[in-house]
């Protein structure tokens, strides 16, 4: 033990260094090395701490750091001899939680890229790249898989499973014909409740389970489509291109089989011993693509997406990572997957907006997966029937290549898009009686209609006619959406939910009504007016469990007449060869909207309703009620291609200096007080204000945010805008480090959001 008495004058100074050194660490074991560690709070600094010598210390490996009073995991970035904190509060890393890395240098380089570019702390960023069960301190499993296997069976016993229970001996035919056996996810795709099922298998002795590794199954003898001309064009120059990093943008119309192309480009990757990573906007809602991907490429992928547990997507990240499986097929997240022979990213619907994260860390996982292609000098392929204007501008400068694909390989072309005019014209549950009589008429032809609302609940508004009166959140400044099923009113924003007053609070009048239309009417309207169709309902509130969901698709898969109804979650990817006819019930708002990004977003969601008909052996039919068909806007969707639209748009962005044409970089505060907001962003401005006008980037605000009152705070924005990226960049450069001073708390909190969607 070191004394701790106070020795001779003079030397005081370096006793109670070495007292604290102590006090830290174990006393005859002082340690030589340092490391720097990234820890997942909102500070923009990594932490330094030392290492007992004769621990392999590796980059990438998580520890368990002691932090203020208590722990914290850290991720270890680099090691180094000396560091710049006084070696007294420098504080001993504890135990290493990994014998391998967590996280490749590869990936720490990409975090910290983002880090820089979006301006947000970088441990934050670092542990947002790893799977949320490795965030914690627990432990990465070895991997194991329960697989459930056949037993030999007497043939009584199978007999009386078939008799009983048609459910059960489905599961197990399934499990007989697999040879390796089948996992939980493999049976959860055959039958939603199959846990039940298994587990009465097992009572009967007919299967059993036992860990394994996954099969590594050959590609699937699938018989690959012949490509069609333009399909066979955008392949081939993809691949002429394929030797290092680009970027290819697939622009093809709905059904135009990009998917096709795709899976040719990835198995291409998969005959050279390649992984891939193929991005999609949301699995959940589309078992259909998994079952293609499972097709044609066996067993070889690994899912990852938001209805998993943490656990199953740490389980996929794991096989992705051990070479396991070499596709990777999941939703935003999983472009951090890990690789070191990663060979192809492909990003499906690129222009979806589920690929912008806007909480947390903000990033944008198309432009980080560019990011990430070109740091390994890999292609990265883009694709969409509507791309966003920001991959057409780019197209435009030559920055990526540009392919389109202007057929669909079945008879029929997707169908225009015709206007309804509902002026002057009584809508029952939001529908014109021309468009009834036209959903009669393909319903009679056995035809599937969809049927696009972009609202769900009963109806929007609730008020009182005597005196005005309107039911609003009392947390925003947003209405309350009357949800009749559950007799309540409900928040959008902050789910504050109230039942509704059967007189006015204000006036008391009796006569409270409820305007507008959402989804759950429209239900009720259709299953009256065609009682003899099922009708099938997909939003947030029906698909509260996500396997009930699965058996809905499936109805609209075999192909009988029906009607589906929904928000924007059935516009996205689906492909049901049976729908043809689809119509977009109200769209008018985005004509009025306050945000630039709405007609871009109306076009871009009228192609995609439209698309998803007529893709069958059918001319489809598409329609779109509105009560200003005069609007420009709308005339040109009748009759114009995306591509033209796009470009009219991309126009008027650039006359405006609007992205695609500038970069916006927003500050947003958010505080019990409007005022408290303001006063924050102000301080920030005061930070930037000289640097922005010497740097010619034009800085609007603070002020208030449209929609100022949320989840019960008040938002403020500061918003800089600047066509010339660079002097964007060294602005940021310059003031960042006081800005990344200024305090965020509870009570006042500020974020920064680099190339903000709105302004
Ligand atoms: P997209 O991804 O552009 O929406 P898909 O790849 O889903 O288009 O193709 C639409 C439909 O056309 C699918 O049912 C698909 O099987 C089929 N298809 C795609 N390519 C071909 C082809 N070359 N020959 C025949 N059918 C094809
Ligand atoms: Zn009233
Ligand atoms: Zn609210």
């Amino acid at each position: 033990m070191i004394a701790f008495s106070p020795g001779v004058p003079g030397d005081h100074l370096k006793f109670s260094v070495s007292r604290r050194v102590a006090y830290c660490l174990m006393p005859d074991k002082l340690p030589k090395r340092f490391a720097s560690f990234a820890i997942a709070i909102p500070l923009y600094q990594l932490f330094d701490y030392a290492i007992e010598e004769g621990n392999e210390a590796l980059v990438g490996t998580r520890y368990r750091l002691p932090f203020a009073q208590g722990y914290k995991t850290g991720i270890l970035l680099s090691l180094q001899d000396s560091v710049s904190l006084q070696s007294h509060r420098i504080r001993l890393a504890q135990e290493c939680l990994d014998a391998t890395p967590v996280i490749s240098k590869h990936l720490i380089a990409l975090a910290r890229w983002m880090a820089d570019y979006y301006l947000q702390p970088p441990g934050e960023v670092l542990f947002q790249c790893l799977p949320r069960y490795l965030r914690s301190s627990k432990p990465g499993k070895p991997h194991r898989v329960k697989y459930w296997h056949a037993n030999a069976l007497e043939p009584i016993v199978r007999k009386s499973i078939q008799r009983r229970s048609p459910k059960q001996h489905q599961i197990l035919l399934a499990i007989e014909a697999a040879p390796d056996g089948l996992n939980a996810i493999q049976l959860k795709l055959i039958n939603p409740g199959w846990a039940g099922l298994v587990r009465a298998l097992e009572a009967k002795k007919a299967i059993e389970w036992g860990w394994a590794k996954p099969p590594v199954s050959d590609h699937t003898s699938d018989k690959l489509p012949d490509l069609n001309t333009g399909q066979e064009q955008a392949y081939a120059a993809m691949n002429s291109r394929f030797g290092q990093f680009s970027v290819h943008l697939l622009d093809g119309i709905t059904g135009s089989g990009k998917t096709e192309v795709y899976f040719r480009l990835i198995h291409e990757q998969l005959m050279q011993q390649r992984q891939v990573i193929y991005l999609v906007p949301e699995i959940g809602l589309t078992p259909q693509l998994v079952d293609r991907v499972r097709r044609r490429f066996g067993e070889q992928f690994a899912l990852s997406h938001s209805a998993l547990t943490e656990r199953q997507r740490y389980d996929s990240w794991d096989r992705f990572r051990r070479g396991d499986v070499a596709i990777m097929l999941g939703t935003r997240s999983s472009l951090f997957s890990q690789s070191d022979r990663l060979g192809l990213i492909v990003i499906d619907e690129e222009h979806d907006h589920s690929y912008r994260q806007d909480d947390g860390i903000r990033y944008h996982a198309r432009d980080v997966a560019i990011k990430r292609a070109q740091m390994l000098d890999i292609p990265i392929v883009l694709g969409s029937a509507t791309p966003s204007l920001e991959s057409l501008n780019n197209c435009e400068r030559e920055h990526y290549y540009h392919y389109q694909l202007t057929q669909r390989p079945t008879r029929f072309a997707p169908p225009g898009i015709q206007l309804i005019d509902c002026r002057n014209v009584k809508l029952e549950y939001g529908c014109s009686n021309f468009l009834l009589c036209r959903i009669d008429h393909h319903l009679k032809q056995k035809g599937q209609v969809l049927l696009y609302l972009n609202r769900r609940g009963f109806a929007p508004v609730v008020m009182c006619h005597e005196c005005g009166w309107q039911a609003n959140c009392l947390h925003c400044d947003a209405r309350l959406t009357l949800h009749q099923s559950l007799n309540r009113l409900l928040c959008h924003h902050c789910g504050f939910v109230q039942t509704p007053p059967s007189v006015c609070i204000d006036c008391g009048n009796v006569g409270i009504k409820h305007y507008g239309i959402g989804t759950e009417q429209l239900e009720q309207g259709l299953k009256k007016r065609f009682p003899q169709y099922p009708v099938i309902r997909i939003d947030r509130d029906s698909i509260a469990s996500r396997d009930d969901f699965a058996q809905r698709l499936e109805t609209l898969r075999q192909g009988e007449p029906c009607l589906l109804i929904g928000t924007q979650m059935i516009a996205k990817g689906h492909d049901y060869p049976a729908i043809t006819m689809s119509a977009i019930l109200d769209a008018d708002q985005a004509l009025f909207s306050a945000s630039y990004r709405a007609s871009e977003a109306l076009v871009q969601t009228a192609f995609q309703v439209s698309g998803r008909s007529g893709r069958g052996d059918r001319q489809g039919e598409a329609y779109l009620q509105t009560s200003f068909p005069e609007h420009p806007l709308m005339q040109a969707l009748t009759q114009a291609s995306y591509r033209d639209i796009a470009r009219s748009i991309t126009r008027e962005r650039k006359m405006l200096g609007f992205p695609p044409y500038a970069r916006v970089v927003m500050f947003r505060a958010d505080a019990l007080s409007l005022e408290q907001a303001i006063q924050k962003l102000d301080a920030i401005k005061q930070c930037l204000q000289s640097c922005a006008i010497s740097h010619q980037v034009k800085c609007i605000g603070p002020i208030p945010a449209l929609m100022t009152r949320r989840i019960g705070r008040y938002r403020g924005q500061l918003c800089l805008i600047s066509a010339d990226t660079r002097r964007l960049r060294a602005l940021l450069r310059e003031v960042m480090p006081d800005i990344e001073a200024i305090k965020s708390s509870q009570s006042v909190k500020w974020v920064v959001d680099v190339d903000a969607f709105d302004l």
